[in-house]
């Protein structure tokens, strides 16, 4: 890999070609052969693969992976599966609680969705298929499936008096849909959710894979009065004009900043600057992936407001969360007024 790099560095930059200044930038493409035999086509073709992976990544170079093949023979068996599940709805949510950190009340949940095919032990993860789904066009009816079942879970909770933001992440494919916003309109009022307890998590990449359409879906979704929130704030592909442009009312401080915190001084003023200019801009600030009480401490340090991590709780099937939140707000509660912590009702929809 090292050396594929180098020759990368090598060939790239400003070349003179009969006159003329060009400047040359390289992806390269890395495959093996493995011990148990690969012909040389198909080392070429995975060769080939990963070096249209790292233009897609804007990395120098990508070593082949079958899991990120779209012709992989276990990928496309996984799509017709996936096909099937979201047929049959066959997947589920798991809601992750988001906390006040001053109050420490729970003021919203992030849902993410889950897939349990019958034949095996664990779940899949969604890092592991919404990117088969959106190299296949599944992603459409998976993000149509997914808000019916938060919006139907947030009215199930509205009715029974719990007060929780929705929160629904949306993928780069979504943003070119130019029906969602009236799909997500019709969504919200079958079910009777205020749209103003719904909120939407998009990526700053997937923003800018097409801004004019994604600024355009984002403005008909913000219209119903559903917020905006850029998840993985910092990460991305990304251009600070975006932020004024965009109809956003929250940055995500991405997991790894927040890992960061207590490693280093650096990795404190990322943070910090990503709060202020949350505040300069008149935005709320979500840490997440919070899972230690020294990184808790630092963010209080720093004046974040929110946030979610294994330190409070992890994604959880929507009976297990309103259980987890009645524990948490019973716990603060003054021991003399424990009787009187009014039970909260369970969830119904899943
Ligand atoms: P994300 O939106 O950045 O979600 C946060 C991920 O971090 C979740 O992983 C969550 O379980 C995990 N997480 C939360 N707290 C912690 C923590 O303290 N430590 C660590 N190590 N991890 C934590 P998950 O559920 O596997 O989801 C992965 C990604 O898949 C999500 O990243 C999101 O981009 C995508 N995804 C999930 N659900 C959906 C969906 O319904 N639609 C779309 N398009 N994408 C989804
Ligand atoms: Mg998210």
């Amino acid at each position: 890999m090292a050396r594929s790099r180098s020759l990368v560095a090598a060939l790239s930059g400003g070349r003179r070609i009969a006159g003329v200044e060009l400047d040359v930038a390289l992806s390269g493409g890395l495959a093996w052969a493995d011990s148990g035999g690969i012909d040389g086509i198909r080392l070429l073709r995975q060769a080939d693969v990963a070096m249209h992976l790292a233009k897609a990544d804007r990395r120098p170079v990508v070593a082949y992976e079958a899991r990120r093949d779209t012709a992989n023979p276990a990928r496309l068996a996984m799509a017709g599966r996936l096909r099937a599940a979201i047929e049959e709805g066959a997947l589920t949510l798991h809601y992750q609680p988001q906390l006040d950190l001053r109050s420490d009340r729970v003021v919203g949940v992030e849902a993410l969705v889950r897939w349990m095919p019958p034949d095996q032990q664990r779940p899949i993860s969604p890092a592991d298929f919404v990117d088969v789904a959106e190299r296949t066009g599944l992603i459409h009816p998976l993000t149509r499936l997914v808000l019916r079942r938060a919006a139907a879970q947030a009215a199930a909770w509205q009715r029974q008096g719990l007060d929780l933001r929705m929160s629904v992440n949306l993928s780069a494919r979504n943003l070119e849909d130019e029906s969602l916003g009236r799909d997500l309109a019709a969504i919200l009022a079958g079910e009777g959710v205020d749209p103003r307890t719904f909120e939407v998590q998009v990526t700053e990449t997937s923003v800018m894979t097409d801004p004019t359409t994604a600024i355009a879906t984002l403005q008909a979704i913000a219209q119903l009065g559903v917020s905006v929130s850029i998840d993985d704030f910092g990460t991305g592909h990304s251009s600070l004009a975006y932020l004024i442009r965009l109809p956003v009312h929250q940055l995500k401080v991405d997991r790894s900043f927040v890992m960061a915190m207590d490693r280093s001084d650096a990795g404190r003023a990322v943070v910090h600057a990503i709060v202020d200019l949350g505040r300069h801009l008149g935005l709320e600030v979500v840490a997440e992936g919070i899972e230690t009480q020294a990184q808790l401490d630092l963010l209080a340090e720093v004046g974040c407001a929110t946030g979610q991590g294994y330190l409070f709780a992890r994604p959880l099937p929507a009976i297990e969360l309103v259980d987890w939140i009645e524990r948490h707000h019973a716990a603060q509660a003054p021991s003399a007024s424990i009787a009187a912590v009014v039970p909260i009702p369970r969830g119904a929809a899943g």
